[in-house]
């Protein structure tokens, strides 16, 4: 910063008094400098570099799992869960997975999707040709429903902000909604999966594709005819997904 000629005056002088030995000065108004430019200061960590973005969002997401851990916002599920489930993976993901909440088994681990409806996650992951660790995979609700019911529109509202600042963090470049819950909350609306799934759509300028949620795929198993066409239709979902990010759709 340019020093004013009366800042420079003031330098030599405080210069050639400490020169003469004078250590200290007696302290004067600050009013009588207020119309001077506040002394350049150099920050101990001028010439660090910056922290990369990914040790940022790491750094940020553990604070932010620290907040949800001691959240007692909707008092059925904070008085019910074992832990919270904040989510797993890299802090700078291409892929964010959202489903809705933890189930019992999730619950008990303190992660998602480790239950039945997780087995045939990973097994979609992998057919996919990806791995389920470059993947961010939460949910909308960081606490389990009791007997595994619906999240509420109250406790969706409630742990919003939270799934909000995940996303912004992770700043991925594709996020898939596994089910209807997901999808409804995170593009606000309240149409049914079935209609919603097979297009793009945009949250906050993240692509955004929505297919089944792999329980319901589970639950259809009674039928195979529908099964085998949920199962497609996930597939072309995922491939469709993957175009997003660019990635080479395997051939099934
Ligand atoms: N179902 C979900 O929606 N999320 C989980 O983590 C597990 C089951
Ligand atoms: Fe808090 Fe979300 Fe758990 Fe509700 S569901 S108590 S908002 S962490």
């Amino acid at each position: 910063m340019e020093q004013s000629p009366l800042h420079k005056q003031l330098k030599q002088r405080l210069d050639s008094l400490a020169a003469t030995g004078v250590e200290f000065l007696p302290s004067v108004s600050p009013v009588a400098f207020t119309a001077e430019p506040a002394p350049v200061t150099h920050s101990l960590f001028d010439d660090v570099p910056p922290a990369t973005p990914a040790g940022d969002a790491r750094q940020e997401l553990a604070v932010l799992a620290d907040e949800v851990r001691g959240c007692k916002k909707c008092v059925e599920l904070f008085s019910t869960r074992t832990q919270t489930v904040f989510g797993v993976g890299p802090p700078d993901p291409e892929i964010v997975f959202v489903g809705e909440a933890p189930g019992a088994d999730e619950d008990k681990q303190g992660e998602p999707f480790v239950g039945p409806a997780g087995q045939l996650l990973n097994r979609i992951i992998t057919n996919a040709g990806m791995k389920r660790e470059e993947i961010f995979i939460c949910n909308v609700l960081k606490c389990r429903p009791p007997m595994n019911r619906k999240p509420n529109a109250d406790e969706c509202r409630n742990c919003r902000p939270y799934l909000d600042r995940q996303i912004e963090l992770l700043n991925p470049k594709v996020i898939l909604c596994l089910g209807g819950v997901a999808a409804n909350n995170l593009l606000g609306n309240a149409t049914g999966i079935t209609k919603l799934r097979g297009n793009v759509y945009k949250y906050n300028g993240v692509p955004v594709v929505c297919t089944y949620h792999p329980s319901y795929i589970l639950r259809l198993s009674r039928d195979p005819a529908a099964e085998r066409k949920a199962k497609l239709e996930c597939w072309d979902d995922i491939k469709l997904m993957l175009k997003q990010v660019g990635r080479e759709v395997p051939k099934k």
